[in-house]
């Protein structure tokens, strides 16, 4: 089939659905997204863009049946339904077996340890009682961290148990629960996997984490760690994407812990926050490498064309309402700055609204215009 003709579906019309729709236009590629309204991000750029419910087992099943190739811009999708299309010939990617791992923490966390993936030791458990009888045995020694086994996202289902008063904000749900890591830096590595298992990776970047929101507040590229240890790191990636058998791309998320050691916190198998620089910074886009590798064509070019810093662009606490965007003209003033606005109409405190990326020789000039950026540019109402 002439590529040009294939229906490429998506799941999800979020921020990612956007981007990957902007990189499918330019490339003449026809993509269609199924989200539940027209005015989410990825609506405005995407034309051939089905209402519906990427949960519901029949939304899915019909909007797949209409595409030849589907992907995923969120894991929390309906599974059965994507199965069911696996089985007709429908070409799936990330696998739908991929994303059952992913999607559940504890079979994620368990995959890691029965593939001898680095990572945080860990205990899964039912719900709030259970994990109050472990601490009460001394299973789980406080501080800890207690994270949703499903349906967690940019940082909510994740709680940080520092102490014993802490224990009332524990949730209760099915739980992966791990001891507090001692994190020097949190780091993320976005593999590209083709249908032949050859693999690209884009260079290590470091977050910045807002701890009170428990979102990234910024990140940079090139990061600040050894060579060695972004190898180390990017030797980790490829082997959780070989191991996982996945095509298209693998963000995964790693901490480097106070003594040295690379623990994976988690996947995604898609395009991801930490690589939205890689759309002015590098030779080929996240986005653009999700196509390529899911459509077999040549994976691209991952090399960094300068060094970056990606800010991400949060709704301002006691804000909610029509979105505003204050300092943007400023903004422009300097050179190399490439916002993103995602056109969400309503601003909430902390709701993803945009990022805004800052490209420049230097990393520390990026660092600073990234600053002007983080003091100037308010998302209010
Ligand atoms: P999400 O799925 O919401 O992205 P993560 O698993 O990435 O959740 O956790 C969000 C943040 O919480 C991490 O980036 C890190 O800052 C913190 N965190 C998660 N696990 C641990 C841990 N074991 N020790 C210390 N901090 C952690």
């Amino acid at each position: 089939m002439d590529l040009h003709q294939v229906k490429i579906g998506v799941l999800g019309g979020g921020q990612l659905g956007k981007m990957l729709a902007q990189s499918a236009s330019r490339l003449g590629l026809h993509l269609r997204i199924l989200d539940s309204d027209k005015q989410f991000p990825a609506g405005i750029v995407c034309r051939d863009f089905l209402e519906g419910d990427f949960r519901g087992f029949d939304d899915v099943l019909f909007f797949g049946e209409g595409c030849d190739v589907i992907t995923i811009e969120i894991e929390d999708v309906n599974l059965d339904a994507l199965k069911i299309l696996e089985s007709k010939g429908k070409k799936i990617f990330p696998q739908p077996s991929v994303i059952e791992i992913i999607k559940d923490k504890s079979v994620q966390k368990t995959f890691y340890q029965e593939h001898q993936i680095p990572t945080a030791e860990f205990n899964i458990y039912e719900g709030k009682a259970e994990i109050l009888n472990a601490i009460e045995s001394g299973d789980i020694a406080i501080p800890f961290v207690q994270k949703a086994a499903l349906g967690g996202y940019d940082g909510r289902g994740v709680q940080v148990v520092n102490c014993v008063e802490e224990l009332e904000l524990l949730m209760d749900t099915k739980s992966v629960i791990e001891p507090k890591v001692n994190i020097d830096k949190e780091l993320a590595v976005i593999v590209s996997r083709d249908v032949d298992g050859n693999m690209k990776s884009f260079p290590m970047v470091e977050m910045a984490f807002d701890p009170q929101a428990n979102l990234v507040n910024y990140l940079f590229c090139p990061s600040h760690c050894t060579e060695k240890q972004q190898n180390d790191a990017t030797v980790i990636a490829e082997n959780l994407a070989s191991r996982l058998g996945i095509v298209g791309l693998l963000a995964v998320e790693m901490f480097l812990d106070d003594d040295g050691n690379i623990l994976v916190n988690e996947a995604a198998p898609r395009p991801h926050n930490s690589g939205h620089h890689t759309i002015e910074a590098c030779v080929t886009s996240q986005y653009e490498q999700h196509l390529r590798a899911i459509l077999g064509l040549p994976l691209g070019e991952t090399t960094l064309k300068s060094a970056s810093v990606m800010v991400n662009l949060l709704g301002e606490a006691g804000y909610t309402g029509k979105a505003r965007y204050q300092g943007f003209a400023e903004c422009l003033e300097l050179s190399g700055v490439y916002p993103h606005i995602y056109g969400k109409e309503i601003t909430k405190p902390n709701r993803k609204m945009g990022h805004v990326t800052i490209c420049d020789e230097k990393l520390k000039v990026a660092l600073q215009k990234a600053n002007f950026i983080k003091e100037n540019l308010k998302v209010i109402s």
